[in-house]
């Protein structure tokens, strides 16, 4: 691993995942020079994030990790794209390559194609054979983690071969360019940044949600690629109808062209995903450990990644070599903290139909009365059953606050002492989950 990876596994559990994977993530590695670390970044609005928002994190990672690095210094990874004669963004907005702004890992060659995301690939697929004339635009949603960057990303690396002019950003960095731009006085250029393109790639689209004047700067720069046939892809974590406050004249542009969903991945998708991700690491997975950690995980494929990784990472280190039983030791923990929550899971179904709601009512953030107390019920199932620890009961109930948790789990443990209804309905509860 080079310091920079380093830096931003330091990185990654301290900043919010959308700052880590609308600005870290892109940011690679270049060259040490004595106790400098030279770092490359798609371009001047990245270096300007890093110092306005990361200074201080950067900072604690190099306190943090023996790595003899004292500082480091963005760079800004030179333009492909030979600036246009005489057009004014130039002098505001350097034409980033496209490339630098993609993962080189995330190419069509690498995407495990199963049941679960086959619409969404032949979808892509089409669009990057044909941009402009198969889908337009092409919107893709699902959970996390479950291979939308990597499609969209795709699409991207396969358009920029043709000599495209693409753009990929995520919403975040739209955002923050937008802000910026009425800052400094530079909408015009942004503007002709956004509207002069074959190809716009906007990752995480969800994240409009609320941003009125995001939403309008999204809706000019649609219609202006609309309507001169530019190819536009749209990654989401939802549906544009499941997108609150989300305009409706936006809302049904996104539905005009494809919408194409990813599901969670079954076990043979799992399985080939593995012995696929291992090969790219030079390393041939046995067939058993792979069904072995595909069949434990039930997450999405970053979380079966991140399996992987640790069990490479591990034999790589100690040189033991990758078996089952060895596996099983050294994901451990990993795959107990995903049988709990199954269990999480099955508490959530048990109660929402003995109080008549749905096991999503539980997660959401409503605090109506009809949804509180059967969370309080099933908060505390998960610790008495589940043996769940309050912060992974927490995430598993839309990201409450461990302390919520035990103000929920202490309230049923209260309550039970008087409330005899409610220990029949534990007892029923709990057999049910035998
Ligand atoms: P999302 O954008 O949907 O949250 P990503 O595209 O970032 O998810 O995918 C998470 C990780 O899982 C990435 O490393 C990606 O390469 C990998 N991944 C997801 N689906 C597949 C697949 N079908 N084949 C290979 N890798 C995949
Ligand atoms: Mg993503």
């Amino acid at each position: 691993m080079n310091p920079w990876e380093k830096i931003r596994e330091h990185l990654q559990g301290r900043i919010s995942p959308q700052d880590y994977s609308s600005w870290v993530e892109p940011a690679r590695f270049s060259h040490v020079e004595e106790d400098v670390l030279f770092v490359r970044v798609p371009n001047k609005m990245f270096r300007d994030f890093y110092e306005q928002h990361f200074a201080g994190d950067l900072q604690q990672a190099l306190r943090a990790l023996p790595l003899g690095i004292e500082r480091i210094e963005f760079l800004e990874a030179p333009a492909a794209v030979p600036a246009k004669k005489g057009a004014q963004s130039q002098a505001v907005f350097d034409f980033d390559s496209p490339l630098a702004q993609l993962n080189p890992r995330y190419k069509f060659e690498t995407f495990i194609v199963g049941p679960s995301n086959q619409f969404a690939h032949a979808a892509s697929d089409a669009v990057a054979r044909n941009p402009s004339k198969a889908y337009n635009p092409l919107f893709l949603y699902g959970g996390v983690g479950l291979g939308k960057t990597h499609l969209v990303q795709a699409i991207g690396h396969a358009l920029a071969e043709r000599r495209l002019r693409i753009c990929y950003v995520t919403t975040n960095q739209f955002v923050h360019e937008m802000i910026n731009s009425i800052r400094y006085d530079r909408m015009i250029s942004f503007h002709d940044r956004y509207r002069n393109l074959d190809v716009l790639l906007v990752d995480d689209i969800h994240f409009v949600s609320g941003k009125e004047r995001t939403q309008e700067e999204f809706f000019h720069t649609f219609n202006a690629l609309y309507e001169g046939q530019k190819q536009m892809v749209f990654a989401s974590d939802r549906s544009p109808k499941e997108i609150p406050q989300l305009e409706e004249r936006l809302r049904s542009r996104f539905e005009w062209g494809l919408m194409a969903d990813l599901q969670l991945p079954d076990l043979e998708t799992k399985v080939a995903i593995l012995m696929r991700k291992a090969e790219l690491h030079g390393v041939t997975l046995p067939d058993d450990v792979a069904l072995l950690i595909a069949s434990k995980m039930h997450g999405n494929v970053r979380e079966l990644e991140g399996a992987l990784t640790r069990l490479l990472a591990y034999s790589s280190l100690t040189g033991v070599e990758i078996r089952v039983g060895m596996a099983q030791q050294v994901l451990k923990g990993t795959l107990a903290a995903q049988e709990r929550l199954v269990n999480i899971e099955a508490v959530q179904q048990v109660v929402a139909e003995e109080f008549r709601i749905r096991p999503a009512d539980l997660k959401a953030r409503s605090n109506s009365r009809k949804v509180v107390y059967p969370r309080q019920v099933a908060m505390y199932l998960c610790r008495e059953m589940a043996a769940a620890s309050l912060p992974e009961i927490g995430r598993a109930f839309g990201g409450k606050h461990h302390t919520t948790v035990l103000h929920s789990i202490e309230k049923i443990q209260e309550s039970k002492k008087t409330n005899k209804e409610l220990t029949r309905v534990l007892n029923k509860l709990t057999d049910l989950l035998r």
